[in-house]
């Protein structure tokens, strides 16, 4: 008769002689009680870190176990998508959303996606109708383009853009200066080997003439694209072709012309405060790029999407290519990104548009708000410095811009600055900030004014610990 494995207390689960028991799955979800995660989340959970413990040398003590599911248990709330205090100062930040919506486009979307909409459907004819054709011809108008496509980010209008215009004609000509790498693996190299497109590098990284890519273009040119820097300068010794030179050249080539904006502000933000000019779609059509594409997400201040702006018989192209299908956007995007276009049309952008409005608050402003705080915290055992700092817009946008901001820098007198920024990220709703020059700083050009009171419970509750 088989000797089964003796099981140990009220366990089932077999053990090395000598090792104390792991305990079973219903023992413990019992000892948690309420777990803050739905029942089948929380079984999944035990079971692993009961199965890691398996594979550990020596078995702690139930309490010990127990301590180590529950942080694993909050760990895994932490994870879920949850509003955030940005205290980096970046206001585009990929890893924290990007752009802030507006309060019309969250109305805009609430509203469409609790119950049933037009998104495709043609309310004057009563039929079948296309997807969002105000907001193209919306984007159109601003862009001053014959028409407008949306997608699901500037990336994928890239890789429709390159999928059809080299389908036969493969080469894509690129300066070197432009082969750039945007954020964590978007790299147009990689989007072009991605596409099935050949790349043809023109030129040097600092200097790319209108000659270079004159000499390039061969019957198999399918594309000159160029691609704006949007994530770093360049100075010194450095030249690149002019959209209108290469429009021309284009042109007489009959080779289309794309310039990828990335950014794409849709109004001139040097008039808002003092940055760089950031080159909008409307220009560079204007010069004579056949199509330009852009982010709905950067400086637009929009939801995540794609925009191509430029020649009506392209863009027809584009939305017939089978891929146009596999890239188009989900009803709500479309409704946010018809409501934030609309604030532009209205000009009422600089002031709806969170990306636009936190550029503009007065460093004042924020001086009063940081001081406010100051006083706020007072009783804690931490000093509370009010700084000047600089913001940066982030996100790929601007990178020469320098924004003035105001820092709030904390330094705790009986708690590491590791341990205070742990506290503030895992407080509910959780704080971003930086640790820069022994102290943690947290840049108020990117918290809502709505948040301070939030920000000043969460530093109090990392004291009171
Ligand atoms: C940001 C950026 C992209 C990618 O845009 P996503 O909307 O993030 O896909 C492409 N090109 C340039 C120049 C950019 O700056």
């Amino acid at each position: 008769m088989n000797r089964r494995p003796q099981a140990n207390g009220d366990d089932a689960i077999p053990m090395p002689r000598g090792r104390r028991a792991i305990p079973s799955v219903e023992k413990v979800l019992q000892a948690l009680g309420e777990m803050g995660a739905a029942r089948p989340v929380a079984v999944a959970i035990v079971r692993r870190e009961l199965a890691a413990l398996r594979r550990e040398p020596s078995v702690p003590e139930f309490g010990t176990v127990l301590l180590r599911i529950r942080s694993a248990l909050n760990d895994q709330t932490l994870a879920r998508i949850q509003p955030v205090i940005n205290g980096t100062g970046i206001i585009l930040h990929t890893n924290l959303g990007r752009a802030p919506l507006s309060d019309k486009a969250i109305e805009a979307m609430s509203e469409a996606g609790r119950g049933y909409s037009n998104v495709e459907f043609d309310l004057v004819k009563g039929e079948r109708g296309s997807r969002a054709p105000v907001l193209e011809q919306n984007l159109a108008l601003l862009c001053e383009a014959e028409a407008a496509a949306v997608v699901n980010n500037c990336a994928a209008a890239l890789v429709l853009v390159l999928r059809q215009f080299t389908r036969e004609k493969r080469q894509v000509l690129i300066s070197r200066g432009e082969l750039v790498q945007i954020g964590g693996g978007f790299r147009i190299p990689d989007i072009l080997e991605a596409s099935g497109a050949e790349l043809r590098e023109v030129g040097t990284t600092n200097q790319t003439s209108l000659e270079d890519y004159a000499r390039a273009i061969s019957p198999q040119t399918g594309l000159i694209l160029k691609v704006h820097r949007s994530n770093f300068t360049m100075s010194g010794f450095v030249s690149s072709a002019s959209t209108a030179a290469l429009a021309a050249l284009a042109r007489e080539e009959n080779v289309p012309l794309v310039e990828d904006l990335g950014s794409g502000a849709l109004i001139a933000t040097e008039q808002l405060i003092s940055v760089p000019h950031e080159p909008t779609p409307a220009e560079v059509l204007r010069q004579g790029a056949d199509l330009t594409t852009f982010s709905g997400d950067k400086l637009l201040g929009g939801p995540q999407a794609g925009i191509i702006a430029g020649r009506a018989d392209y863009i027809g192209a584009l939305k017939r290519n089978p891929i146009f299908r596999a890239l188009r956007c989900d009803k709500l995007i479309l409704c946010a990104l018809e409501t934030t276009i609309e604030s532009y049309l209205n000009g009422t952008a600089a002031r709806e548009i969170p990306t636009l409005a936190l550029l503009q608050v007065s460093c004042d402003t924020l001086c009063e708000r940081a001081e406010a705080i100051q006083a706020m915290t007072r009783e804690l055992p931490l000093d509370v410095r009010v700084t000047s700092a600089q913001s940066q817009v982030g996100g790929g946008t601007l990178p020469g811009a320098q924004v003035e901001s105001v820092c709030l820098e904390l330094l705790p007198h009986a708690l590491t600055l590791h341990e205070l920024s742990l506290r503030l990220r895992r407080h509910k709703p959780s704080i971003i900030g930086c640790l820069s020059s022994g102290s943690y700083h947290i840049d108020l050009r990117t918290v809502f004014p709505r948040q301070d009171e939030q920000l000043v419970a969460a530093i109090r509750a990392a004291f009171n610990d």
